[in-house]
């Protein structure tokens, strides 16, 4: 999978996207991330990209002009032009469903907007999907690009080693993850439950469907509509609920 991340500050994502299980991924070409800056498409003399809101007001926005050419460039020897996204909070929130989906893709270009945003035209002419990551407003789309990059990426296979499969994590079937633990057995008067000590496969499996229903019941009950649980599950949701 190819993902293109458009944006006025190229070195801050290849950085992030250089490390970790990314970075690895990325030198193994499972996966190919490239971060494209914007302003190498401006025709402007002063290689400026934004300029001020028309009818006044704070800050600064992006110029459709440099957007469209970064975008355009992208094209194959076909012209077909990777799904395009850009990250606003105004657009829908991410989900591990659309993560899911979006890891299908062959190549996707995330848009990154800086300052107030971007012009509204280019958005009407591209007509991109709109992506948040939350209910709030940060200064750029650079750290939401990285959340698209990082969650897609680690989908694709061969990305995570076969102990850091994503199959139980939080929200992969509509559930979070059970509580996890590691050495020592005993810290500061705290112990490992026991069954994760037993070698007892099958209780170990028990104990942690059983840890995942009741902490999404907890925490988490609106995701419980979607999950696909058996009549097990069900009968420990309803004991929670007796409870
Ligand atoms: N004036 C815009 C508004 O009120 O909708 C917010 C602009 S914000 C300061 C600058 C850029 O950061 C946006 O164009 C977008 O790319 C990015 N951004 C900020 N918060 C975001 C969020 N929650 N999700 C995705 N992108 C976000």
């Amino acid at each position: 999978m190819r993902i293109d991340i458009l944006t006025l500050f190229p070195d801050m994502c290849n950085s992030v996207m250089s490390e970790s299980i990314i970075g690895r991924a990325r030198k193994a070409e499972k996966v190919e991330i490239n971060c494209i800056d914007i302003r190498d498409f401006t025709l402007d003399k002063h290689r400026r990209v934004d300029d001020k809101p028309y009818g006044g007001g704070m800050g600064m926005i992006m110029a459709p002009q440099p957007i469209y050419d970064c975008y355009m460039s992208l094209a194959d020897e076909n012209g077909n032009l990777p799904h395009l996204i850009y990250l606003t909070p105004q657009g829908k929130t991410l989900t591990q469903n659309r993560v899911k989906e979006l890891s299908k893709m062959e190549h996707i270009a995330l848009l990154c907007g800086h300052y107030e945003g971007i012009d509204e035209r280019v958005i009407e002419e591209l007509q991109p999907e709109e992506i948040s990551v939350g209910d709030y407003v940060l200064t750029g789309g650079e750290l939401p690009a990285l959340i698209v990059a990082d969650s897609v990426s680690r989908m694709l296979p061969g990305v995570l080693s076969d102990d850091e499969c994503f199959e139980e994590e939080s929200h992969f079937n509509s559930l979070l993850e059970y509580p996890q633990y590691t050495h020592p057995a005993t810290w500061n008067g705290r112990d490992v439950p026991e069954v994760l000590l037993s070698g007892h496969h099958a209780n170990v499996e028990k104990w942690r469907r059983e840890k995942s229903i009741e902490r999404t019941y907890k925490r988490r009950p609106d995701m419980l509509e979607n999950a696909n649980l058996t009549k097990e599950d069900k009968a420990i949701l309803s004991k929670l609920e007796k409870d």
